[in-house]
């Protein structure tokens, strides 16, 4: 080590305690990276590899960033999956006496990002921390960035589902987890395959309870039990003790921004599993992952930041309580009703900064000139916002108005301090307004007219003495002197002091001229640091104001959040639907929110719906491919969650009992480079359904049974239909159910409750048209070769598909499928059943087959046999 130079020893010092992250290291104007950091960094991205002398003969590998561009290559890293550790100078280089100080500042990780160039706007990013023991757990989410925590205490007989329902709501950019979770393989795992998130695990010792007991009197106060929702006897107090002191190693600063702790059960919301989310498309397409074709596309209009983030979260987590719905209703109808005034609100949210964010800077004490500066512009909205809202005569608005505070005073002192084209650095100075510190006009006049100061000194001084020919100069050996010639010299002040003789006169200098030096000499560097300074005295004053701010803050995100679902509504021919506590799921001309949309111009045609937990309990609906079954259901399952969102919702009227939960089981999820077959995917989220539905539950089965033959098919979607709808037997819920087995349709009649749907067509010649309209019904046809004709087959194929259809028809007359003739099918089966084995067996590579895989594979033999 003492081979090594003062600055790599020092630099050793620091990675020594940060062995997990790339060490950015100030030098001068860059961050500099040093050795495996350098190594990876610049493979990373694409930086130069050079050397730097570091007392060795060997130089040490060495790249680096420019600081003032280095957010994009810090984000770049984090995206990658890195932790970025800052190390500043922390002293003025030019006055450092030898080494100038470094430290940490602060570690950059997933879940730890403030700087709006790293982060979405439009949604939260989250840290999880989870806690698990036995089959309970803590589990607490927080967004550094704007200083909120969602807490639950979890307790479930498979802890392991339940996690991962939460962790799909929160959809989280790092996990902090206990040892323990290593025994939750399928959470684990869930993780690995499914989310983009880096996980840290916390050792058992950092959970001890002397331990959390500090870190959460130190964030809440020692009352914090009482203050905040986190329970004394519960296990979220190790999750949000481990998630603070990870906070304190992390951020060193700005941890205190963590404010907001709310805690919810899963009682509160919609309970959506997963798949149920991803298959609803709620917030992402299935194919793609886009914003465009999802819930959230059609009902975003909001116009601010925290707006779009807030309606995120509505529609990831609706609601269960009718009151709280209604509430939501009562404020969008309002605000339907009010054309002028909601249009007037989303102008004037337009001018809105993301002041919750920003104020999470504005702690870290990071936010800049230019954005503090948007603070006041902000809340020179504020007013009118208040007004708007207070206006609509409307008690949930009127609370909402209330909520608003107009910062008045946080106004006036940004307004007063900073300088309206104030940059967004703090580098070049330019921050501070005239008028508000008398030090930095004066610094400013000194720097700007140096000159002019010093010619009116000079004029002053012969005034005072009256030396007609004094002179003020300068050389670089004095710096600045008054110059008197020989014949004055007796006219001199005492006070002058003597500093250089010269053959025709002497030079002095005096205190004030001095001070007057300094002051210019250092006019530039004072005045820098003297703006920072009353900067971040600002800063620290805003601080202090967080909770008014936040507050108006979710204020105004519920405001926008508020006026957009009006907006979608009025542009959309939206009802209010009624909600109440029923059992009724009833919709008149209802459409599918989504498709409707995609089809502008061509006409959707809207379909009514029944739903109920007695005589309507479960529809069973029939109809050729392509006819518009999945869309039907869909839409039903999208109007009701709407409705518990707070919308209004794409039909003429419409009454939603409050459901708690939806499942769907459509179309085949491909889970196949999982080692699963798509049948075993169908009848695992088939078992979790009937595992975890209700009778409050509506639930979405699109042709379930498909991946095996048509008995065994046909026969596990019998008896699920009656497992759901018969309540004798098991749930007795809503349920939608989509079946290519026309054999299911006579279970109407067999269990109350059931009823036939099917979606029109009409037939001509062997042609078909869609109507898309439900009727009463099982269909009459599935028309699979008509629809396969429409797709495009050849006619040659089609015309052998209808003989071979006439038939099998012909060996079972009565009924096609139940009565279906095997030995007729041989005939025209291609190839032999054994080269198809053996096809599947020379393609296998055996090598890398995990046992799982081997199992399935096994059994997809078997299944072709
Ligand atoms: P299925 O599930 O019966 O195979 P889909 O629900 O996938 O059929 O619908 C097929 C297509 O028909 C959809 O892509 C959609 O564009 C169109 N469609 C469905 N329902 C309607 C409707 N009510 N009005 C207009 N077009 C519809």
């Amino acid at each position: 080590m003492a081979d090594f130079s003062p600055m790599m020893q020092q630099y050793f010092e620091i990675k020594n305690q940060h062995k997990d992250e790339i060490l950015f290291y100030r030098i001068g104007d860059f961050y500099e990276m040093f050795y495996d950091d350098a190594i990876t960094a610049s493979r990373e991205l694409d930086l130069t590899l050079t050397g730097k002398q570091c007392g060795k003969d060997e130089r040490a590998p060495m790249c680096g960033v420019p600081f003032h561009s280095y957010e994009t290559y810090m984000a770049r890293l984090i995206a990658k999956g890195y932790k970025v550790a800052i190390c500043e100078q922390v002293e003025d280089p030019a006055k450092a006496k030898g080494l100038v100080k470094r430290d940490i500042i602060r570690v950059v990780t997933p879940g730890t990002v403030i700087e709006s160039s790293m982060l979405q706007d439009d949604r939260n990013n989250y840290i999880a921390s989870i806690y698990v023991k036995d089959n309970r757990a803590g589990v607490c989410f927080a967004d550094v960035s704007t200083g909120t925590a969602h807490i639950t205490e979890l307790k479930a007989e498979k802890i392991e589902v339940a996690l991962i329902t939460e962790l799909c709501r929160y959809h989280p950019s790092e996990i902090l987890m206990n040892p323990t979770m290593l025994n939750c393989r399928e959470v684990t795992n869930y993780i690995k395959k499914n989310m983009t998130c880096s996980v840290e695990l916390v050792e058992e010792a950092r959970y001890a309870p002397g331990l959390v007991e500090i870190a959460l009197s130190n964030q809440f106060g020692r009352d914090w039990a009482r203050t905040t929702e986190i329970e004394a006897g519960g296990l979220v107090r190790f999750a949000m003790g481990a998630l603070l002191e990870y906070l304190h190693d992390t951020q060193i600063k700005g941890v205190e921004r963590l404010k907001t702790v709310q805690r919810y059960t899963e009682a509160q919301f919609m309970r959506l599993s997963p798949v149920t989310r991803a298959n609803l498309e709620l917030t992402e397409t299935m194919r793609g992952r886009e914003k465009r074709g999802t819930l959230l596309w059609v009902l975003d209009r909001t116009s601010t930041a925290m707006g779009k983030r807030m309606l995120r979260s509505w529609i990831e987590q609706p609601l269960v309580s009718s009151e709280v719905i209604n509430h939501r209703l009562n404020a969008v109808e309002r605000l339907v009703q009010e054309t002028v005034t909601r249009g007037d609100l989303s102008e004037t949210l337009r001018y809105v900064a993301d002041i919750e964010r920003l104020m999470t800077r504005t702690v870290y004490g990071s936010a800049t000139p230019k954005e503090i500066y948007t603070l006041a512009q902000t809340c020179d909205r504020l007013p009118e916002l208040k007004r708007l809202a207070a206006d609509c005569n409307c008690s949930e608005l009127t609370t909402l108005a209330g909520e608003i505070d107009p910062l008045e005073e946080i106004k006036a002192r940004i307004y007063a301090a900073v300088d309206k084209d104030a940059p967004s650095t703090l580098k070049e100075g330019g921050v501070i307004a005239k008028g508000y510190n008398d030090e930095v006009d004066e610094l400013r006049a000194i720097r700007e007219n140096s000159k002019g100061v010093l010619a009116q000194m000079e004029a002053r001084l012969r005034q005072e003495t009256g030396i007609p020919k004094l002179k003020i100069g300068f050389n670089h050996v004095f710096g600045y002197f008054i110059e008197v010639s020989n014949s004055y010299k007796n006219m001199v002040p005492e006070s002058y002091i003597r500093k250089q003789t010269l053959t025709g006169g002497e030079r002095y200098i005096t205190q004030e001229l001095k001070e007057l030096e300094n002051k210019i000499l250092g006019a530039h560097e004072r005045l820098i640091a003297l703006e920072r300074r009353l900067f971040d005295e600002l800063l620290e004053g805003i601080s202090r104001e967080l909770d008014r701010i936040q507050c108006t803050a979710n204020a105004v995100a519920q405001l926008d959040v508020l006026v957009s679902l009006a907006q979608v509504a009025a542009d959309n021919n939206y009802c209010r639907p009624v909600v109440d506590d029923s059992d009724e799921l009833k919709i008149v001309e209802g459409r599918h929110p989504v498709v409707e949309q995609v089809l502008k111009g061509s006409l959707f045609v809207p379909n009514d719906t029944l739903l109920d937990c007695g005589d309507n309990r479960c529809l069973i609906i029939t109809g050729p491919n392509m006819a518009g079954k999945s869309t039907y259901m869909r839409q039903n399952a999208l109007i009701a969650l709407m409705a518990q969102i707070g919308s209004f919702v794409p039909a003429s009227e419409c009454r939603v009992g409050v459901v708690d939960a939806v499942f769907t089981r459509v179309g085949a999820s491909d889970d196949l480079a999982a080692g699963q077959s798509t049948f075993m995917v169908e009848m695992t989220e088939v078992a979790e359904i009937l595992k975890s539905a209700t009778r409050r539950s509506l639930v979405v089965l699109d042709e379930i049974g498909r991946g095996t033959s048509t008995f065994d098919g046909m026969s596990i979607a019998r008896a699920v239909v009656e497992h759901i709808a018969d309540p004798a037997k098991g749930l007795g819920c809503k349920t939608l159910f989509a079946t290519h087995y026309h054999e299911l349709t006579d279970l109407e009649g067999t269990i109350d409750g059931v009823k036939n749907y099917n979606i029109a067509v009409k037939k001509r010649g062997e042609d078909i048209t869609f109507l898309r309209r439900i009727i009463r019904g099982p269909a009459d046809d599935s028309y699979g070769i008509e629809v396969a004709k429409l797709a495009g087959l050849p006619g040659s194929v089609t015309r052998r598909a209808h003989e071979v259809l006439r038939t099998l028809e012909a060996a079972a007359p009565k009924n096609r499928v139940e009565q279906m003739d095997f030995d007729a099918l041989q005939d025209y089966a291609s190839p032999a059943v054994p080269s198809e084995v053996l096809d599947k067996l020379e393609a296998l590579d055996v090598e890398t087959l995990t046992p799982i895989e081997a199992l399935n594979f096994l059994y997809e033999l078997k299944k072709t046999l």
